[in-house]
C-alpha cells in the first residue's frame, strides 16, 4: 500500500484535481493506493467563518455557506461528464443542506461548542473527498470511499484531538482487510471519539491523517503532495532564495516543523517514523521536481544546518526571585500550573543562576499563564520571595535545525553574531541538549529579517546581499549611482556580493524599491516618487528593517548629518562624504563612533579628507598596528589648490575661483574653501582619528581673504574678491619674489593644528602639487624623518563617489 495524500492547493479546483488524477494514476498499478485530501483550498477558512457568523447570529452566515455551496457544485460541473453529474450533485447537495442545519441550530441557539464547530469544519474534507471519488469513479477504477470517522479514533479534545492509536490501527487494519480494492480515498483531518462524535485533528492535519493511514497500513511509502517542491531551507514565502532540501532525517523534519515550517504539520512524523516509512514532499504542480525524502537517517555531512523555521505569537514569561535559588520543586509547580491549564509550554531556559525561570508559549494563553501562575505562587509572591510574573508579548522563535550541528563547534556564536550585527535583539536562547535545534526569542517585527539574515549567513555561500540607501542625489550622487550600476556584476562575480540600491533621496523626494531601484533610470523614477523629508526616508529604512543595510550621506547638509546616531543604533552602518558630523563638537562625534561600536554597525567616512585617497585608512591602520603620528603635514583643499595653482596675477583671482566651483571642486558656498574651514575641519578630523580631543575653536586659522569677503551671498562674494584684486596679486607677488609657491598648508603637531597660507620652496614636498592634487604627510614613530606620503586628486565628484563606494563595500565585507 502507498498512501498519498493531496492537500488544499492540490484539490483547490478541477484543474488542479486533473494533476492529481494525473500522479495518482500515473504511478505503478502493481501497488495498492490510499488517496487522503484535504478540503478545497480556503474552504476551512470559510467553514470556521462561517461558524463564528451563525455563532453571534449574523445573517452574513448565510452569504458565506452561499459561497461554499456554489464552490463545490461548480467543481462537480466542471469535473465529472455531465452526463454522470446529478448523483454526485445530489450528494453534494445532502451535505450541504445536513451543514445548513447544523448552521441554523447554531444561528439560532447563539452557541458554538467546540464540538459543533468540529462538526461544520469537517464538512470541508467530507465534500472534497465524495466529489473526487466520484472523479475515480467516472474514469473506470475499482475504488472505494473510506470514512476516516469509522477508523481514526480519538479522544473529546475538539479541534485538536488526541488519536488512540490502539483502536484506531485495529479498526483501520481490519476494514482494509474486508474491503479490497485497488484505489482508496479517504477525507483528512476528521476523526471522531468513541461516542462517533467528530473530531478534527488540527488545523493542516490531513498530513497527520495520511501518516497514520502510512502506520497502521505499514504503506511502502507516504507522499504528501503540496503546493512546494519539498520541504525548504526556510520558508519560501520569506525568504526568496530558499532552496528545497533532497533528504533530510525525521527527526530534523520533526523539529522544523514544530517549530513552524507550516508544510508538514508537526505531528505526522511520528507514525510514519515508528515504521521506518519514507516520506516524499512534492509538487503538484511540478511532479517531475525532486521533492524531499524524509527517512531515517540524514545524509548531508556538508550542510549540518537543514532549515530555518519561525513561530510568531509567542509570550515569554519569566519567573524570578532571590527565593528561588537552591529550593527544589518551583520549576515543577510552574510548568504543572501550566500543564493544569492545558497550556503547551514552547521554550524553556533557566539561568544556571536559579534565579530566573522563562518559558515561551503561545501568545493567545498568556492571560490564562499569568493567572495560573501568579496563583500558584501567591504565598511567595506576597512574602516577597517571588516576583510577579513578568510577561512579554509580540515575541517570535527563530530556530536553526541540523542534526549534525552537535559537530560542529561556532554554530551559536555565528548565528547570533549575524543578528546582532542586524541589530536583532535576542531576548532568550535555547539550545536541546540533543543539539537538533537553536532557537531564539527576539520581536515580531524582526522575523523576517532574521530569517533572511541567517539564511544569508548558512545556506547562501554564493553571495551576500547589501541592501544600500542614498541621501543626496546630486553630482556625488550621481556618479556613485553610475559606478555601483557599472560595477553590480563584477561585485557579484568577484566578491560574492548582491549590492541593491533600495532607497534613494534628495531633498524633496524618496524612491523605495526593495529588490532594488532600476539604476539606467533612477532619475525619472525619483521624479516621479512620493514627497519626502529625510526623516520620513530614515523611519522608512528602519521600518522596512532589512539585513545588512546601509545609509549613505553624499550631501553636504546639516540636518542629513543630524540622522546618523539615530540610524546606527539599529545597526544600520553610516557612509558619509558629509563632513558636518565629523567636525561638529568633539562629542557628538565620538559618541558616533561609540555607537557604531555598540550596535555593531559601521561609521566611515574616509572621503572627508582626500576624497578618494586613502587617508583615514591609512592612519587607522598606523595605529591600530601601534604606530604613533608625531606630525601631520598636508595640503588637503583641492580648491585652494586649483586656485593658488592657476592664480598668477594675470587673470583675475575672482575668475579662478569661479572656474573651480564651475568645475565642482568647491563646496556649494566657496567661502567655506577659500575662508579655510574645509581645511580646518579636515585637519581636525585627522587629529581626532589619531585620538586628539580637538575643537574647531582650537585651530589656529590664518586668514588670507580680506573680512569683507565674508560677508553676504556667494554672489556678494564674488564681487569681493574682484574689488581686492590688488590684495590677492600682492600676496602672488611676494611669494615670487622668494621664487616660492603659496600653498594652504594644514599642520597638526604635539596636539595642536593649525592651518594658512604658506610660501612653499622649491625644495619642499608641496612645491610640484599640481591641479586639484592633495598631499598628505605622516611623520610617525615608524616614518620619522621620511614621512608616509599620499598624493593625488583631492577632490571631484568621481573620485569622492569611488571613496564612498569603498567605504560601501568595506561595510558588505564585516
Ligand atoms: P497543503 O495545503 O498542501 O497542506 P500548506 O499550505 O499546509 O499546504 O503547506 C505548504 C506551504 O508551507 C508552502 O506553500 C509554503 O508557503 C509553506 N512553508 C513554510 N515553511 C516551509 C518550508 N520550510 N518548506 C516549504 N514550505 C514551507
Ligand atoms: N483542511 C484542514 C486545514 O485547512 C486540514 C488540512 O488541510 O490539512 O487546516
Ligand atoms: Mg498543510
Amino acid at each position: 500500500m502507498k498512501v498519498l495524500k493531496f492537500g488544499g492547493s492540490s484539490v483547490a479546483n478541477a484543474a488542479n484535481i486533473e494533476k492529481v488524477i494525473n500522479i495518482v494514476f500515473d504511478q505503478s498499478a502493481t501497488e495498492k493506493k490510499l488517496v487522503v485530501v484535504s478540503a478545497l483550498g480556503g474552504v476551512t477558512d470559510k467553514l470556521l467563518q462561517l461558524a463564528a457568523l451563525a455563532s453571534v447570529a449574523d445573517e452574513g452566515y448565510k452569504k458565506v455557506l452561499e459561497e461554499i455551496e456554489q464552490k463545490h457544485l461548480e467543481l462537480v460541473r466542471a469535473l465529472l461528464p455531465i452526463q454522470q453529474q446529478s448523483a454526485t450533485l445530489s450528494l453534494v447537495k445532502q451535505q450541504l443542506n445536513d451543514l445548513e442545519s447544523v448552521c441554523d441550530g447554531v444561528y439560532l441557539l447563539k452557541e458554538l461548542s467546540l464540538r459543533t464547530q468540529d462538526k461544520i469544519v469537517g464538512y470541508g474534507e467530507l465534500l472534497s473527498s465524495l466529489i473526487i471519488a466520484a472523479k475515480f469513479q467516472t474514469l473506470g477504477n475499482q475504488q472505494l470511499w473510506v470514512d476516516s470517522r469509522n477508523l481514526i479514533v480519538t479522544n473529546s479534545n475538539h479541534s485538536s484531538a488526541l488519536v488512540d492509536f490502539t483502536i484506531t490501527n485495529e479498526r483501520i487494519v481490519s476494514w482494509f482487510k474486508v474491503n479490497e480494492s485497488n484505489y482508496y480515498i479517504a477525507p483528512g483531518f476528521i476523526a471522531a471519539n468513541l461516542a462517533g462524535h467528530t473530531t478534527t485533528l488540527g488545523r493542516g492535519g490531513s498530513d497527520y491523517t495520511a501518516a497514520i493511514y502510512a502506520g497502521a497500513l505499514d504503506a511502502s511509502t507516504l507522499e504528501i503532495w503540496t503546493d512546494v517542491s519539498g520541504m525548504m531551507t526556510a520558508d519560501p514565502r520569506m525568504v526568496s532564495n530558499a532552496k528545497p532540501i533532497a533528504q533530510i532525517s525525521y527527526q530534523e523534519a520533526m523539529e522544523l516543523s514544530h517549530f513552524g515550517a507550516k508544510i508538514i504539520y508537526p505531528p505526522t512524523i511520528q507514525p510514519v517514523m515508528l515504521k521506518n516509512i519514507p516520506v516524499w514532499v512534492k509538487n503538484t504542480f511540478e511532479p517531475e521536481a525532486h521533492g524531499t525524502l524524509i527517512e531515517s537517517r540524514s545524509s548531508s555531512t556538508s550542510e549540518f544546518i537543514r532549515g530555518i523555521s519561525s513561530i510568531t505569537s509567542i509570550s515569554l514569561l519569566s519567573l524570578e526571585g532571590s527565593g528561588m535559588v537552591g529550593i527544589p520543586g518551583f520549576s515543577k509547580r510552574l510548568f504543572e500550573s501550566l500543564a493544569n491549564e492545558q497550556i503547551n509550554v514552547i521554550l524553556i531556559t533557566q539561568s544556571s543562576s536559579e534565579h530566573s525561570i522563562c518559558v515561551g508559549i503561545n501568545e493567545a494563553d498568556t492571560l490564562k499563564a499569568k493567572r495560573a501562575i501568579d496563583n500558584a505562587f501567591s504565598f511567595e509572591i506576597q512574602t516577597g520571595k517571588v516576583d510577579p510574573l513578568i510577561v512579554e508579548t509580540n515575541l517570535a522563535i527563530v530556530a536553526l535545525v541540523g542534526e549534525q550541528m552537535k559537530s560542529h563547534p561556532g554554530v551559536s556564536g555565528k548565528m547570533f553574531g549575524s543578528l546582532g550585527r542586524n541589530g536583532i535583539n535576542i531576548r532568550a536562547i535555547a539550545q536541546g541538549s540533543s543539539e537538533k535545534n537553536i532557537s531564539a526569542v527576539i520581536a515580531t517585527k524582526d522575523v523576517r529579517k532574521a530569517i533572511n539574515v541567517l539564511h544569508e549567513v548558512f545556506f547562501e555561500t554564493s553571495y551576500k546581499q547589501l541592501n544600500v540607501f542614498i541621501a543626496g542625489a546630486g553630482n556625488v550622487g550621481s556618479k556613485l549611482l553610475n559606478q555601483i550600476m557599472q560595477q553590480q556584476e563584477v561585485l557579484k562575480e568577484q566578491l560574492n556580493l548582491q549590492l541593491r540600491v533600495v532607497g534613494i533621496a534628495n531633498s524633496k523626494k524618496a524612491l523605495f524599491a526593495e529588490q532594488g531601484i532600476e539604476l539606467n533610470q533612477w532619475q525619472s523614477l525619483l521624479n516621479d516618487a512620493p514627497a519626502s523629508t529625510i526623516m520620513d526616508f530614515v523611519q522608512q529604512i528602519k521600518d522596512k528593517n532589512l539585513r545588512n543595510s546601509v545609509f549613505v550621506d553624499v550631501t553636504a547638509n546639516e540636518s542629513v548629518a543630524s540622522v546618523y546616531g539615530n540610524l546606527l543604533e539599529k545597526s544600520i552602518s553610516v557612509v558619509a562624504c558629509n563632513k558636518i558630523a565629523c567636525s561638529s563638537d568633539y562629542a557628538a562625534y565620538k559618541r558616533l563612533k561609540s555607537l557604531a561600536r555598540e550596535y555593531n554597525s559601521l561609521f566611515l567616512f574616509e572621503t572627508n579628507v582626500g576624497a578618494g585617497l586613502p587617508v583615514i585608512g591609512t592612519l587607522n591602520d598606523l595605529l591600530r598596528s601601534g604606530d604613533k603620528i608625531n606630525k601631520i603635514k598636508a595640503v588637503l583643499s583641492g580648491t585652494l589648490n586649483y586656485v593658488f595653482n592657476h592664480y598668477d596675477g594675470t587673470k583675475p583671482f575672482a575668475e579662478i575661483v569661479r572656474q573651480a566651483q564651475t568645475e565642482g571642486y568647491t563646496e556649494p558656498d566657496p567661502r567655506l574653501d577659500l575662508g579655510g574651514t574645509d581645511v580646518m575641519r579636515k585637519i581636525m578630523i585627522l587629529a581626532r582619528e589619531a585620538g586628539q580631543v580637538l575643537e574647531m575653536d582650537q585651530i589656529n586659522n590664518e586668514y588670507f581673504l580680506p573680512a569683507s569677503c565674508f560677508e553676504g551671498s556667494v554672489e556678494d562674494f564674488y564681487a569681493e574678491m574682484a574689488n581686492q584684486e590688488m590684495h590677492f596679486k600682492t600676496l602672488f607677488e611676494k611669494a615670487s619674489a622668494e621664487n616660492a609657491k603659496l600653498k594652504f598648508v594644514a599642520t597638526y603637531e604635539n596636539g595642536r593644528a593649525g592651518v594658512g597660507l604658506e610660501h612653499i620652496p622649491p625644495t619642499s614636498d608641496f612645491y610640484h602639487l599640481y591641479g586639484k592634487d592633495n598631499l598628505v604627510l605622516f611623520y610617525t614613530d615608524r616614518y620619522p624623518e621620511q614621512p608616509l606620503v599620499i598624493k593625488g586628486a583631492g577632490a571631484g565628484a568621481d573620485v569622492t563617489a569611488s571613496g564612498v563606494f569603498a567605504d560601501i563595500i568595506r561595510v558588505a565585507r564585516i
